[in-house]
This record gives C-alpha cells, sequence and structure tokens, in this order.
C-alpha cells in the first residue's frame, strides 16, 4: 500500500504512519505520486479538489492530521467513495489548556508584568490582579473542548455555566440560554465550531450584553468574533478584556494588534508536542481499523 503525505508534519505524526506502508513524504510533484496512492494524508496547506483526486484513480483514504476539514472537498471525496478522516479529539486538552493560560496571564495581567519588567519598569502598584476561584465562567460550546475546559476550571474553584444547541443535562455545568451566559459570565470562551448559525455571533448586539468586567477568549475559529465590534468595545472599555488565537483572515496583522487589553497568539492552541503525537496515534488508530 502506497501512503503520500502532503504537507509539512511533525516527525511523530510522519514515524508513526511510515509503520503502515510505502510512504512518500511532501513529493514533490503530489499529482504524479497520487497515481498509485491508496492514501493521502494532509494537513492544511494541500487542498483536496476534485481537479487534484483526478490523478488518484487508486486512492481510498483522505486523511487529515488535525481538527476539521476545512481544506478537503468532502463531496468531491463521498462521489468517488473516498472515505474521509481527521483526528477531532486529538488536541482538545492543548486547547483548553491555553484558554485556561488565558485566563490566568488576563487575570493576573501576566503580559503587562512582563512587557514592564523588560523595559525595566517595577509596575508593582499598577498590577493588583484578580483570583478565578467564585468567578463565573460561560463556555459557549461544550463539546470535547468546552468539557475539558469546564472540568479544569471546576478544579479552580469557578462557577461554570454553558450554552449549547444540543448538549445534554451535565454535572459540572450549568445549561443556560445564551443571553443569561452573556450576562452573567466574567469569563466567556467560545467552543462551538465556525457555521452559518454562529458566524459572527459574538457581534456589538452580544457585547452588549456582557458585564464590563467580562473578559471574552475565541481559540475555536476566527469569524465567531465581529472584529470590528471587538476593537470598539476594548478601546471603549465596554468590556475589560479579550484573548484571541484564532482570525478571521489569516495571518492576522489588524487593528487589535494595536490594542493594549487584548491578548494575542497566532493559532497555537492546538500546537503542543503531546497534540501532535495524539495526531499521529489517532490517525493510525482510524487508518488500521479501515484497512483491516
Ligand atoms: P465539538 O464538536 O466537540 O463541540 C462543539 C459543540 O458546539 C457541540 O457540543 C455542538 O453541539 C455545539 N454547537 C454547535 N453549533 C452551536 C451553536 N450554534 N450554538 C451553540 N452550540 C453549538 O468541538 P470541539 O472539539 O470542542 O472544538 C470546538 C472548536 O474548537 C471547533 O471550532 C474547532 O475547530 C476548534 N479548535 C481550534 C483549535 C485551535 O488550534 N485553535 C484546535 C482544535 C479545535
Amino acid at each position: 500500500m502506497k501512503i503520500v503525505i502532503a504537507d509539512a508534519m511533525e516527525p511523530e505524526v510522519i514515524s508513526e504512519i511510515k509503520k503502515l506502508g510505502e510512504t512518500q513524504v511532501s513529493p514533490a510533484d503530489l499529482p504524479s505520486a497520487l497515481k498509485d496512492a491508496e492514501v493521502l494524508v494532509v494537513r492544511s496547506a494541500t487542498k483536496v479538489t476534485e481537479e487534484l483526486l483526478t490523478h488518484a484513480p487508486k486512492l481510498r483514504i483522505v486523511a487529515r492530521a488535525g481538527v476539521g476539514l476545512d481544506n478537503v472537498d468532502a463531496e468531491a471525496c463521498a462521489r468517488r467513495k473516498i472515505k474521509v478522516m481527521n483526528t477531532p479529539g486529538a488536541s482538545s486538552n492543548s486547547v483548553a489548556e491555553l484558554a485556561l493560560g488565558m485566563m490566568f496571564a488576563f487575570s493576573r495581567r501576566i503580559p503587562r508584568a512582563d512587557s514592564g519588567m523588560k523595559a525595566k519598569k517595577w509596575l508593582k502598584k499598577e498590577l493588583t490582579g484578580t483570583e478565578l476561584m467564585d468567578k463565573t465562567l460561560g463556555l459557549v460550546g461544550f463539546g470535547r473542548i468546552g468539557t475539558m475546559l469546564a472540568m479544569k476550571a471546576k478544579a479552580l474553584g469557578m462557577r461554570v455555566i454553558y450554552y449549547d444547541t444540543h448538549h445534554a443535562e451535565s454535572i459540572i455545568a450549568k445549561g443556560v440560554d445564551l443571553d443569561e451566559l452573556l450576562a452573567s459570565s466574567d469569563f466567556i470562551s467560545l467552543h462551538v465550531p465556525l457555521l452559518p448559525s454562529t458566524q459572527n455571533m459574538i457581534n456589538a448586539a452580544a457585547i452588549s450584553k456582557m458585564k464590563k468586567n467580562a473578559f471574552i477568549i475565541n481559540t475555536a475559529r476566527g469569524g465567531l468574533i465581529d472584529e470590528e465590534a471587538l476593537a470598539d468595545a476594548l478601546s471603549q472599555g465596554r468590556i475589560a478584556g479579550a484573548a484571541l488565537d484564532v482570525y478571521s483572515h489569516e495571518p492576522y496583522i489588524g487593528p487589535l494588534c494595536g490594542l493594549e487589553n487584548i491578548i494575542l497568539t497566532p493559532h497555537i492552541a492546538g500546537s503542543t508536542k503531546e497534540a501532535q503525537v495524539r495526531i499521529g496515534q489517532e490517525l493510525v488508530q482510524k487508518l488500521i481499523e479501515e484497512l483491516k
């Protein structure tokens, strides 16, 4: 069986996949490498289009090493009876940990303290923080990542509420409607997919319902927050702060970069050693099950 790994990947992922068969990594000419391939493994760079598939008559599986299938034309694959798979759970804990890290960074003002020290400024008097204990965390989306973050927040003594269109009752968090979540949360963290129903769900109207001390975090998908409305709210002090890992257009270099009360990271929520190892393991496990 021939496997083509089209995109750059961590050595951990490649060595797991190599256990399954003859593997060609990052071929210079992808269409011709696909001529006799049965499995195509991609990350984000390769767009799996109908046109690309015409070069792959023997292809049985398209495997995306990561969450989401934004770069794979799943319908074109279905028409050709090509199975599509991904690794949706591999980075959940890493994302939940980054969201929690954002909460600590904001409440203890770590970015400001750090940049002050590096500028040789002792800002002790200006940097009184707040604790997370007894604060309310509102989770928009209570799937894999939302649930993991809820468990960590509970361990810190936070109250956790969530809004999710599908999730059943939970013993660790209370389900509420979106308006109640926006109005009563000190921290709001987004963990929903980007869909027509979630696009710009955090817009000026939603922000106007939040508490003045609210801190909003998006480690899910760019497009969930109206970035212009967020920039307005932050510069006018209508909410206390925000943290973003994902943006409507990436790499992001927009006006949010110039604000004080925001923490920005370049889409790194899933980028940990552990998540990479899990991606490789999860992918290989799924491939073994599919190919047996
Ligand atoms: P999941 O599918 O396990 O959970 C998503 C939840 O959102 C589900 O429970 C679903 O019922 C709920 N939902 C869907 N539409 C909704 C709506 N309109 N209103 C309220 N709830 C709704 O997904 P997950 O694995 O927890 O991932 C959450 C998000 O994080 C996804 O967007 C994913 O792409 C993103 N993510 C980002 C990174 C990163 O590197 N920044 C890494 C992994 C995942």
